[in-house]
């Protein structure tokens, strides 16, 4: 999944960008820390250009912002099991547009709760939108929200 996440936050489903901007630095807590793709390593991370510490791509989560000193990790386990039901969806897009394009016509994608990426991954929004909007596109994809 963390290849499907590269293909999301740089849409190399269609033009594909060069640069993300990472909100803040896990260690240095500088922000709008610039992610080049042709930097990354095999291991999918970066380095900061402040500090020189190694970045994951799953830092653009921002869920390193919401660990608290007293608390500890445990305040972005909502966020992260709502992530990962959203890039799982994005996923199994991107599985489908590399076999079969033509079954997402045929698919009906559920997903128990809400679509969107609330706080901390609410970045996460403007792939999500980029990526629906390819879809609407070229694919002939329907969304359909049941309330
Ligand atoms: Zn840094």
């Amino acid at each position: 999944m963390i290849a499907t996440l590269r293909w999301f936050i740089f849409q190399e489903y269609d033009i594909s960008l060069t640069t993300k901007n990472l909100a803040s630095c896990p260690v240095c807590r500088n922000t709008g820390i610039p992610l080049h793709l042709e930097k990354m390593t095999n291991d999918y991370t970066f380095f900061c250009n402040h500090c020189g510490t190694e970045i994951f791509l799953t830092d653009v989560f921002r869920l390193h912002e919401a660990i608290d000193e007293e608390l500890g990790a445990g305040g972005i386990l909502g966020y992260l099991m709502t992530t990962l039901e959203q890039i799982i969806l994005v996923h199994f897009i991107r599985l489908i547009l590399k076999i079969k394009p033509a079954l997402l016509e045929e698919i009906l994608f559920v997903k128990d709760g809400p679509l969107a990426f609330f706080e901390q991954t609410a970045n996460m929004h403007s792939p999500m939108r980029s990526l629906v909007n390819f879809l609407f596109k070229y694919h002939n994809f329907y969304l359909n929200l049941l309330t």
